[in-house]
């Protein structure tokens, strides 16, 4: 009897919905405001070119200097390709498939599950509260077999960070039993609510971290999983031997310099003012119903009609991120903070929109 090539796949791998990523999704736009990456690029130069050897696993230069830049020791940073490679490392290295599972709150970042599905272990969702912060009893009710929790602080894509209090509590509840990992892509954009530094207190705490966001290296694909040396030592088991190509550890090296980590201070400074106008902007547009609060590089928007609003501004080249099918996220569009010029030709291309009712959920 002889099957088709898909039929050879694992069951798993073709019953799995790729992640939808801005990119697959494609569009023809001039204003990209779907991917949350930073609007401008700068110029990079490779200062290396011993592109003959094969690189360091974990560049030493790169893993100091984040070291550094994150308050940690050198043994408690991972480097990898995105911090999507770290999601899928921890859950590798951690979960026995069909048997363990992990947990997250939607809605939330899509990777957790996408991740999860192709590797064969389940997953476990717990809705997150009406205000997206952490619904603890039933969390708690759910931890039988879950090995590691997802926690997207600020959360993609509402853009609220988690309290701290209930990611300590969720620290207490979990102690011994499953690894808590705190995704921090955009902490950049609200430094003092990491929790990087509770590592010291937790050694099941794991915190997520990227060059895609504030540093405007979506493109590098670089990033880094935070623990305690156990767990770091664990991931090295499971990693590839060559994670990072020579020009990424070496442009990594670079952002990651006094003068790099300036230059990602003054992007953060710039994506929260155009952030706060565009704010103001969008809650005098008629056919929005709320924005919400945000300390990231996008914002979440009701519309009164999202899907006139996401195709409308699709024909002029305006491109959003369509949330409206994520839990308790109908009618939203996630906005990532571009130029001020774009964000100035998205309010005039919303401003005409008719609105319909009002709302007073206005951030
Ligand atoms: C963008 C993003 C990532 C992925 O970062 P990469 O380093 O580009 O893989 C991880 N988590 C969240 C919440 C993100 O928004």
């Amino acid at each position: 009897m002889s099957r088709s090539i898909t039929e050879l796949a694992r069951a798993n791998v073709r019953a799995l919905t790729p992640y939808q990523s801005a990119r697959r999704l494609g569009g023809n736009g001039d204003v990209w405001l779907n991917a949350n990456e930073y609007p401008l690029t700068r110029d990079w130069q490779l200062s290396q070119q011993t592109l003959n050897r094969y690189p360091e696993c974990q560049p030493a230069e790169v893993i100091a200097r984040y070291a550094a830049y994150a308050g940690l020791a050198p043994e408690q940073v991972l480097v990898s390709r995105g911090a999507d490679e770290g999601i899928e490392l921890l859950i590798r290295a951690f979960c026995e498939p069909g048997e363990d599972a992990v947990l997250f709150c939607p809605p939330t970042y899509g990777m957790y599950s996408v991740s999860a599905e192709t590797l064969g272990v389940a997953c476990r969702t717990v809705p997150a509260r009406a205000d997206w912060q952490l619904d603890l009893p039933a969390i708690t009710a759910q931890l039988d077999g879950v090995k590691v929790i997802f926690v997207c602080s600020p959360n993609n894509p509402t853009g609220n960070p988690i309290n701290p209090d209930d990611l300590r509590q969720l620290l207490a509840i979990t102690a011994g039993n499953a690894l808590v990992v705190a995704d921090e892509a955009y902490i950049e954009f609200c430094p003092q609510a990491s929790v990087a530094g509770w590592i010291a207190d937790y050694p099941h705490l794991v915190v997520l971290r990227t060059l895609s966001k504030a540093f405007a290296l979506a493109g590098l694909r670089c990033g880094f999983t935070l623990a305690r040396p156990e767990v770091i030592a664990l991931l090295l088991k499971v990693i590839a031997p060559y994670p990072l190509s020579t020009p990424v550890a070496d442009l990594a090296a670079q952002a990651l310099s006094e003068a790099g980590l300036a230059q990602m201070r003054q992007q953060v400074a710039t994506l929260s003012e155009n952030r706060r106008w565009l704010a103001d902007a969008l809650a005098d547009c008629p056919c929005v119903a709320s924005v919400f609060p945000s300390e990231t590089n996008y914002l979440l928007v009701r519309f009164t009609a999202a899907e006139q609003v996401f195709k409308t501004l699709w024909d002029q080249g305006i491109i959003l991120r369509d949330q409206n099918r994520q839990p308790g996220l109908s009618g939203c569009l996630r906005i990532s903070i571009g130029t001020r010029t774009e964000c100035e030709r998205l309010i005039t291309a919303l401003r005409p929109l008719p609105g319909a009712g009002t709302s007073t959920e206005q951030a």
